[in-house]
């Protein structure tokens, strides 16, 4: 039997909806809208992509969207002194410095800048130290999007063998840290683990972040285990994820595709983010 298909864009229009309604009705009370920036430095097509869509995704949603693009040529410091403009901003509420960033700067630098209350990308210190110790803060979007959407289906995670492929300060490692938090049982296997595929085959639930077309293949699946495929991969073909998904489909139990699986779940979780950050600093009626 083929799996189930984990429907991000059906998920993610739910979230979408509900922010919706929270913004209108606080609009409508006569508060402020929350202003969501995304810094974006040079012109890698993938990232005037996705700076686009989230700038058109916070605007669905009755957010204010800001946009500040730096040339390629940009210094660090140049990068630093938007991002400090963003943090004094009362209108900006959320800040997104779009990765990757261009060699010559200092993407650590650039993060740390992050007013830790406007960190929506949930990358800075002080968010992945706060995960660490199960504080209160803002967390990836990516790894939050991959848990909204396993509960949105019902599914397991107490107790479960999860196995999460990539140990990325994005999303693998933050992953497997929700994963804990949900207190599911959770191995991390990453580019210099050997049995890959032997370790996979014990999990019921697989997040596959390794950005490796094609990697996780069929028999390496529980039958029945939920997989969630992260990657993203540009072909000719179109796009791919990391899984097999035509040979995953038949032995997995759920199954996200790609496209149409985390990424709009990523974007969903970044509004939320900075639904988060806003109420966090404005007076918001329940
Ligand atoms: P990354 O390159 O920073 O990290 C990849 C991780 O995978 C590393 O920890 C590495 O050790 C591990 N890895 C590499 N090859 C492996 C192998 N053969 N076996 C096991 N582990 C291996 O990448 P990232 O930023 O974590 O992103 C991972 C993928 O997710 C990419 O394809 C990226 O495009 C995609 N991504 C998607 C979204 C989304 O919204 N859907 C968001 C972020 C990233």
């Amino acid at each position: 039997m083929a799996a189930i298909a984990l429907d991000g864009k059906e998920v993610a229009r739910h979230i979408r909806a509900e922010l919706t309604a929270r913004v209108t009705r606080h609009v409508s009370q006569g508060g402020k809208r929350p202003g969501l920036a995304v810094v974006l430095v040079g012109s890698d097509p993938a990232s005037e992509i996705y700076v686009r869509n989230k700038g058109k995704a916070a605007r669905a949603v009755g957010m204010e969207s800001l946009e500040r693009r730096l040339p390629e040529s940009s210094t660090t410091g140049e990068v630093l002194a938007v991002v400090e403009e963003l943090n004094q901003n009362p209108a900006v509420h959320g800040i997104l410095v779009q990765l990757p960033l261009p060699a010559g700067i200092d993407r650590e630098r650039v993060i740390q800048a992050i007013h830790p209350a406007k960190d929506v990308d949930g990358l800075s210190p002080l968010s992945q130290g706060a995960l660490m110790k199960r504080l209160p803060g803002l967390r990836p979007c990516t790894p939050s999007g991959v848990m909204d959407l396993i509960r949105y289906y019902d599914i397991p995670i107490q107790g479960q063998r999860a196995v999460v492929i990539g140990r990325s300060e994005l999303v693998g490692l933050p992953q497997a840290l929700l994963l804990l938090e949900a207190n599911a049982t959770v191995t991390v296997v990453h580019s210099k683990t050997s049995d890959v595929g032997g370790i996979v085959h014990e999990a019921d639930i697989v997040v596959a972040a390794a950005g490796q077309p094609h990697l996780v293949r069929g028999d390496w699946i529980k039958p029945g285990a939920t997989v969630i495929d992260v990657g993203i991969h540009r072909t000719e073909h179109g796009i791919i994820g990391d899984v097999v998904a035509e040979d995953v489909q038949d032995r997995a139990g759920y199954l996200s595709p790609v496209p149409g699986g985390v990424g709009p779940m990523t974007i969903a979780e970044l509004l939320k983010n900075t639904w988060t950050a806003f109420a966090a600093v404005e007076t918001v009626r329940a």
